[in-house]
C-alpha cells in the first residue's frame, strides 16, 4: 500500500499538545553547559562541533595520547545538532547501508563491512567500559515491506550479500507480524548488525569521558574564522582566540568554516515525532515486544523505534532543501510534515487511534552526493574534516573521527589507504540549478515508490553519474 497524504482531523488533533523541542533532549539530566571561551589560549588540539563527530575526535585523541592538550569548542550546548535530534539507530555500516557501499566500492566493500562491525563492537565495548547509561540495545534492524515489489528487492539484496557473508534474514508476511502488527507491513529483511541507543544520554555520557580525561570543553562558543598563521591556525571566537597546531573540523551540516565543503554538503531536514508512552493494551495491540529499529524499505522511508519508557519515535518521510542551503532553528518546525507524519503513523498502525504525540521536532542531515562520509584537510594538513553521514552518522562518525586524526597525525593506516577515504563526492552545482536537481530527485523518487520503484530517465542519469538525494 502506497501511503496517502492527507492528513485526516483525527491525525492533526493528535498532535494538539507537541511541544518542539527533541525528545532526547528535554531530559532532566541535561548537563549545565561548561563556560565559555572568554580569553585567548594555545592547544595541540582544537575540535570544532561537540556533536559525536567531534566528541569521539576529542575522547580519543586524548585515549591515543593522554599528553595532548585538547580544546572542545561548541556552538551551543553539547548534543543540540543531529546528534541530539536523530532517531538512535546506530548501525554497523560506515557507507550508508551495503548497498550504497557495493555500488560505490566494490573492491572494499568487505572491509569496510568488516571496520564497521569492528566500529559498532568498540562503541560497544566504550560504552560498557565508561558506564554509560544510553539505552544502547543490540536490537537489529528489520526493513519493511508495504508493497509486493520491495520483497523482490529484498531476495535480490540477500542473494548481493551472500558473497560477503552479511546474515540477513528474510521474513514473510506471518513471521514479521509475530515481530510487529500492522495492516500494512507484507515482509521485511532483518539483519543484526545495528543497534538503538537513546542519542543525547550517549553524547553526555561522552561529553563526561572527555571532561573526565582532561579535555578542555567550552560550550556557547561559535568559531567565527579561521585563520592558518605559520605553523599554527588561529580560531575566531566573539570573547578570545584559540591558537591551534592542529584542527578538527565536526561541524556536519551547519553553515562551514571552509567554503569548499559548501559544495560537496547539502543541510536537508529530516522530521520527527515522539508518541506518549503506551498502554499495556496499546502496546499489546502492536506486539513489538521487543526493541527492534524499523525502517520502510521505500525511497522516501519512515524510521521508527522504541524508547526505554514505552514510546514510540516516528520519523522521516519528507526531507526538505531549503533554497541556498537554507539553514537555522527556523526550519525545525514544520507543520506540514509533522501532520504527513502523524497520519502515515496512523495509516501503519490503525489499532493505535487516539494515542497522543508529545514532541514534534526538525533536524539537518549533511547530505552529500555518495550518501557517505569524506573526508579532507586544509590549512597544509593542519586542518581535518569529515562530513557528508547523510543522516547514517551515529555510530559512523566514531570511524570519521578515527580517520580525521590519522590525516592529522599523518599516519599511513588501513583506514587512510580506503578509497572511500581517499575520494570525495561529486560536488552539488550552485544554485539555481541546486534546488532543480534536489527537488527534481526528490519527486522522481517519490514517483518511484508510487510505481513499484521503476525509476524515471533523471534517477537513472543520476545513478550512471554516482550522484544521489537521500536524506
Ligand atoms: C532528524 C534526524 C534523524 C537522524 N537519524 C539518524 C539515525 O537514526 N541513525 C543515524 O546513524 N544517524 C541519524 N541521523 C544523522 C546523525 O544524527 C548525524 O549523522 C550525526 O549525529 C552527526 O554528528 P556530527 O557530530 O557530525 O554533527 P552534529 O551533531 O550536528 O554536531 C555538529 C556540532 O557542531 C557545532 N558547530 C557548528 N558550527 C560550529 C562553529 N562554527 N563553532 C563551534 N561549533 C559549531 C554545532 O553546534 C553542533 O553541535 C539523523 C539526523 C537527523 C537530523
Amino acid at each position: 500500500m502506497i501511503y496517502s497524504n492527507n492528513p485526516r482531523p483525527e491525525s492533526l488533533k493528535s498532535l494538539s499538545d507537541v511541544i518542539h523541542i527533541p525528545f532526547w533532549l528535554d531530559d532532566p539530566a541535561k548537563p549545565n553547559p561548561e563556560p565559555l571561551l572568554n580569553q585567548n589560549i594555545a592547544t595541540d588540539l582544537l575540535v570544532i562541533g561537540a556533536g559525536f563527530a567531534g566528541l569521539w575526535t576529542a575522547l580519543l585523541a586524548k585515549e591515543e595520547n593522554p599528553a595532548r592538550d585538547v580544546v572542545l569548542l561548541e556552538a551551543g550546548e553539547v548534543a543540540i545538532g543531529a546528534s541530539g535530534r536523530n532517531g538512535g539507530f546506530l548501525d554497523a555500516s560506515i557507507t550508508h547501508g551495503f548497498l550504497n557501499g557495493l555500488s560505490h566500492w566494490p573492491g572494499e566493500i568487505a572491509k569496510l563491512h568488516e571496520l564497521g562491525l569492528q566500529n559498532l563492537h568498540e562503541i560497544e565495548a566504550t560504552i560498557k567500559e565508561l558506564g554509560i547509561d544510553c539505552d544502547f540495545q543490540l536490537t537489529g534492524e528489520i526493513d519493511i515491506a508495504t508493497e509486493p515489489y520491495l520483497l523482490d528487492q529484498f531476495r535480490e539484496f540477500i542473494e548481493l550479500a551472500k558473497p560477503y557473508n552479511i546474515a540477513y534474514e528474510y521474513l514473510d508476511e506471518s513471521q514479521l507480524q509475530r515481530v510487529v502488527k500492522s495492516p500494512i507491513f507484507i515482509g521485511g529483511l532483518k539483519r543484526l548488525d545495528s543497534a538503538i541507543v537513546n542519542p543525547a544520554q550517549l553524547a553526555w555520557g561522552l561529553r563526561r569521558a572527555c571532561l573526565a580525561g582532561g579535555v578542555r570543553l567550552h560550550e556557547n562558543t561559535p568559531v567565527t574564522k579561521l585563520e592558518e598563521q605559520d605553523k599554527t591556525v588561529l580560531a575566531h571566537t566573539p570573547h578570545g582566540q584559540v591558537r591551534a597546531r592542529r584542527v578538527a573540523l565536526a561541524t556536519n551540516a551547519f553553515p562551514p568554516l571552509l567554503k569548499r565543503i559548501s559544495y560537496y554538503v547539502v543541510p536537508v531536514y529530516d522530521y520527527v515525532l515522539m508518541t506518549e508512552p503506551l498502554t499495556a493494551t496499546q502496546r499489546e495491540s502492536i506486539g513489538w515486544q521487543g526493541r527492534e529499529g524499523l525502517s520502510d524499505g521505500n525511497n522516501q522511508f519512515h524510521y521508527f523505534r522504541t524508547t526505554a519508557d514505552g514510546r514510540i519515535l516516528w520519523g522521516g518521510y519528507d526531507a526538505v532543501y531549503y533554497w541556498n542551503n537554507g539553514f537555522g532553528p527556523q526550519l525545525e518546525n514544520r507543520p506540514a510534515s509533522f501532520a504527513r507524519l502523524a497520519e502515515h503513523f496512523f495509516q501503519a498502525f490503525p489499532q493505535l487511534e487516539g494515542i497522543r504525540f508529545t514532541h514534534a521536532w526538525g533536524g539537518a542531515i549533511d547530505t552529500c552526493s555518495r550518501f557517505s562520509p569524506f573526508w579532507g584537510t586544509a590549512h597544509h594538513g593542519k586542518t581535518a574534516y569529515t562530513m557528508g553521514y547523510t543522516g547514517l552518522g551515529v555510530g559512523a562518525t566514531r570511524f570519521g573521527a578515527q580517520v580525521m586524526l590519522d590525516l592529522l597525525d599523518n599516519n599511513k593506516t588501513e583506514r587512510t589507504a580506503l578509497e572511500m577515504v581517499r575520494t570525495k563526492p561529486l560536488p552539488f552545482p550552485p544554485e539555481p540549478l541546486r534546488s532543480l536537481g534536489v527537488n527534481l530527485s526528490r519527486w522522481s523518487l517519490d514517483q518511484a515508490d508510487r510505481h513499484e520503484g521503476r525509476e524515471n530517465l533523471w534517477l537513472k542519469a543520476m545513478d550512471r553519474l554516482g550522484l544521489g538525494f537521500d536524506s
